[in-house]
C-alpha cells in the first residue's frame, strides 16, 4: 500500500505522521518548533522528522510518495514559498525547494486549515460526503472548503476563509487590519475578550478576569450566569450566520466544526444550528448537516499527507 508523510506545522509543535492511503494514522511523532532558531532550523528539523517517521513506520524513504505540508499563514504553492507566517515570524521563506533537496521527495503546502478541512472531509466526520464546509474554532476561526473530496484552495491559497467575513465593521479590531470579523466573535480569543469586556463594563456575573476561560464561560452560561449566556449567545448568533452566508454560497452536505471551541457540544451546537436555520436558505438548511469534527489535532496531518496522493 503507498504511502506518505503529513507534516503540521505550528507555532509551538511540529506533528508528523506517517499515513496510507486509507488515511490510517501509522505512526506519528511531535518536536518543539523552536522558531527564535529561524526558518532553515525549521526545515531542517522537519527532514530529520520525516527521516525518523519513515524508519518508526519502517518504510524506505524511496518507497514514499511525497511529504505534505500544512502551513499556519499565507502560502505561494507555485513557488513553493511561506508568504507570511504571522506566529512562526516567517516572511518569503522558501520552503519546497529546500526541503526536497534534503529528503529527495516530492513536497506538497497547503494552508493548515485548509489541511485540517481536507482530512476531517477524507476521513473524518465527512468521509464520503463530496461537499463541505469546515470550520476550526482555535486562537483564530479557521476555514476550508473541500469539493468533491479537493480541497478549494482559491486562486492565491485564500480559498475559505470565512473567519473573516465582516461581521460588523464597528467591531472589535482583528488580525487582518480590520474590524468585526467572525474571528473576532467566535474564537477561543473572540469569546474570552466579549467576556472580559463585558465583566468590565460591570453585566452581571460569577466570571472573574483572573479565571477566564471558554469552558467556563460555557458552563456559566448552562447554569443560567447572565453574561455567559450573553457571551454564547453572540459567539453563536454570529457562528449561524456566517456559515448560513458560507452555506448559501456552496450548498455543501455537510458543515463540520472542530477545534477547542467546538469541545462545548451541544451548547455550541445547538444554538449555532438555531441561528443558521434562521439566516440560510431553507433548501440550503435541509441540505446541509451540521456535525463536529471527529480527527482532533489529527486532521493536519491526516489532511497533509492526503495532498501527496
Ligand atoms: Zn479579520
Amino acid at each position: 500500500m503507498k504511502k506518505a508523510i503529513g507534516i503540521d506545522l505550528g507555532g509551538t509543535y511540529i506533528k508528523g505522521a506517517l499515513i496510507d492511503e486509507q488515511g490510517n494514522i501509522l505512526v506519528k511523532e511531535q518536536i518543539s518548533t523552536l522558531k527564535e532558531l529561524g526558518a532553515d532550523d525549521i526545515l531542517r528539523r522537519i527532514a530529520e522528522l520525516t527521516r525518523q517517521l519513515a524508519q518508526m513506520g519502517e518504510v524506505p524513504m524511496s518507497d514514499l510518495l511525497g511529504v505534505g505540508i500544512g502551513i499556519p499563514g499565507f502560502i505561494d504553492e507555485r513557488q513553493g514559498m511561506a508568504v507570511e507566517v504571522i506566529n512562526i515570524g516567517w516572511k518569503k521563506i522558501l520552503v519546497r525547494e529546500p526541503l526536497e533537496r534534503m529528503i529527495h521527495l516530492p513536497v506538497f503546502m497547503e494552508n493548515d486549515a485548509n489541511a485540517a478541512a481536507l482530512g476531517e472531509a477524507w476521513v473524518g466526520a465527512g468521509r464520503g460526503t463530496a461537499s463541505a464546509i469546515c470550520v476550526t474554532l482555535g486562537t483564530g476561526v479557521g476555514g476550508g472548503i473541500v469539493l468533491n473530496q479537493k480541497i478549494w484552495s482559491g486562486s492565491n491559497h485564500m480559498g475559505g476563509e470565512l473567519g473573516h467575513f465582516v461581521m460588523d465593521p464597528e467591531g472589535a479590531p482583528c488580525n487582518c487590519g480590520r474590524r468585526g470579523c467572525l474571528e473576532t466573535f467566535s474564537s477561543a480569543t473572540g469569546i474570552l475578550r466579549m467576556a472580559r469586556d463585558g465583566i468590565e463594563s460591570g453585566v452581571t456575573t460569577t466570571l472573574t478576569i483572573e479565571e477566564l476561560s471558554t469552558k467556563g464561560i460555557f458552563e456559566a452560561a448552562v447554569v443560567g450566569d447572565e453574561l455567559g449566556q450573553m457571551v454564547v449567545a453572540k459567539a453563536s448568533e454570529m457562528l449561524g450566520r456566517g456559515l448560513a452566508m458560507a452555506a448559501d454560497l456552496i450548498n455543501p452536505e455537510m458543515i463540520i466544526i472542530g477545534g477547542g471551541v467546538a469541545k462545548a457540544g451541544d451548547d455550541l451546537f445547538i444554538p449555532v444550528r438555531e441561528a443558521f436555520l434562521r439566516y440560510a436558505l431553507p433548501r440550503v438548511v435541509e441540505a446541509a448537516r451540521i456535525v463536529p469534527a471527529l480527527l482532533g489535532n489529527d486532521a493536519g496531518v491526516v489532511g497533509a499527507g492526503k495532498l501527496a496522493f
